[in-house]
């Protein structure tokens, strides 16, 4: 569920969101209505839907909803065909406040993301980014007691201003409050982007990007928060089920403007994409999508491209029931060099932690050995 409001736009961002201020005094009559119109396109989306085991309400900014949010969470509880195994909404420290985590707490939320990002009130300033150091304070002694050893935290490497020293101090301070997971991003430089445009003028503020991940990666690891994607680490058993189910290519469906929605058909190994257009304002009127047809090829090379970025690899199962033959029958040269260079599990359809950081590579030479 995309929220498409934010307190102020980040200069490394391409996601859709509009900033609340350019919509006045209006803004709390427009997330009365978003809400509206989110609750309506649940109802009809989830008809005939007999379970939604896991539910992400991201954004943009949810808890910039405010006492809309209440009215959202509650919303969703009496349209849900069961309780999701996981329920998680995406705040931002400036607004993830007490009241916040409260709402979630008695609305049937079961995890709170909270996106710090850096401490560093430099490279915060460099990208334009809203809160301080303090306020993601706050939010995170909050998330300790409303959600403990079940809340996450987003940070980013390779932010401008950046130096290793700023990343360990970055994880040591996240650490302290006891996160049950992290999500650590390289920092990506999104084409169009304030960032980007800047960045190509001067890059003297960047140290490289790669090396301070794998320095975070590295003390995530010490201190016990083992990856299990690319950019995720979690202590034992406190993966999100979510970004899981995604890496599976399993079904989900999205709505707000920009969401979009996937589901596979298990017979045909075919599918369907819906996406929202991104425009609030037609979004409040209507929902419009553009629909894509995904035929079967297309989804193997996606099934491979997302199952791969897990340490668990594809779901085997899952990909046989679809495709009809076993990952290895698509690509069994690539894995057999890739198992020679030590970068592919023996046992295993994965990549290595190693290989992991290759996983570029690995798909290039995947997708060449399939056709295309
Ligand atoms: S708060 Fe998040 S969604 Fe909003 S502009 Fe910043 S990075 Fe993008």
């Amino acid at each position: 569920m995309h929220v498409p409001f934010c307190a102020s736009r980040c200069d490394y961002c391409d996601f859709y969101s509009t900033r609340a201020g350019t919509l006045g005094s209006n803004f709390e009559e427009i997330r009365e209505r978003f809400v509206d119109r989110l609750l309506e396109d649940v109802r009809l989306r989830l008809e005939g839907t007999a379970s939604v085991p896991t539910v992400y309400i991201g954004g943009g900014t949810p808890s910039i909803l405010r006492e809309s949010l209440g009215r959202l969470l509650e919303g969703l509880r009496r349209l849900l065909p069961n309780m999701p195994l996981e329920f998680t909404v995406e705040s931002n420290p400036e607004s993830a406040d007490e009241s916040f985590f409260k709402t979630c707490c008695s609305n049937g939320v079961t995890r709170v993301s909270l996106g710090a990002q850096t401490f560093s009130e430099k490279s915060r300033k460099a990208v334009n980014r809203l809160g301080d150091a303090d306020a993601i304070r706050e939010s995170l002694a909050y998330a300790k007691r409303f959600f403990p050893h079940a809340f996450s935290v987003d940070l980013i490497a390779g932010l401008p201003f950046q130096t290793a020293a700023v990343i360990q101090n970055d994880v040591e301070q996240a650490l302290a409050f006891e996160p049950a997971h992290i999500s650590l991003y390289s920092l990506t430089l999104a084409e169009g982007t304030p960032l980007e445009k800047r960045i190509r003028k001067n890059a003297d503020c960047f140290q490289r990007i790669d090396d301070l991940w794998l320095f975070g990666r590295d003390l995530l690891e010490q201190s016990g928060y083992m990856a299990y994607e690319i950019s995720n680490f979690s202590l034992e058993g406190k993966e999100s089920l979510h970004n899981k189910r995604y890496w599976r290519m399993e079904n989900w469906t999205g709505v707000g403007p920009s969401a979009s929605g996937t589901v596979v058909d298990d017979e045909t190994g075919t599918g369907v994409r819906l996406t929202i257009k991104p425009d609030i304002a037609l979004y409040l009127k209507k929902t419009e999508q553009d629909t894509e047809y995904l035929d079967r090829d297309t989804l193997i090379k996606e099934s491979l491209l997302m199952g791969f970025r897990s340490l668990d690899g594809p779901d085997a199962a899952l990909f046989l029931k679809r495709f009809h033959k076993p990952i290895t029958a698509f690509i069994p040269r690539t894995i057999d060099a890739w198992r020679n260079k030590g970068l592919f599990e023996q046992n295993r359809i994965a990549l290595t932690k190693e290989g992991l950081l290759f996983l570029n590579q690995f798909l290039v030479e995947a997708f060449r050995e399939i056709g295309g």
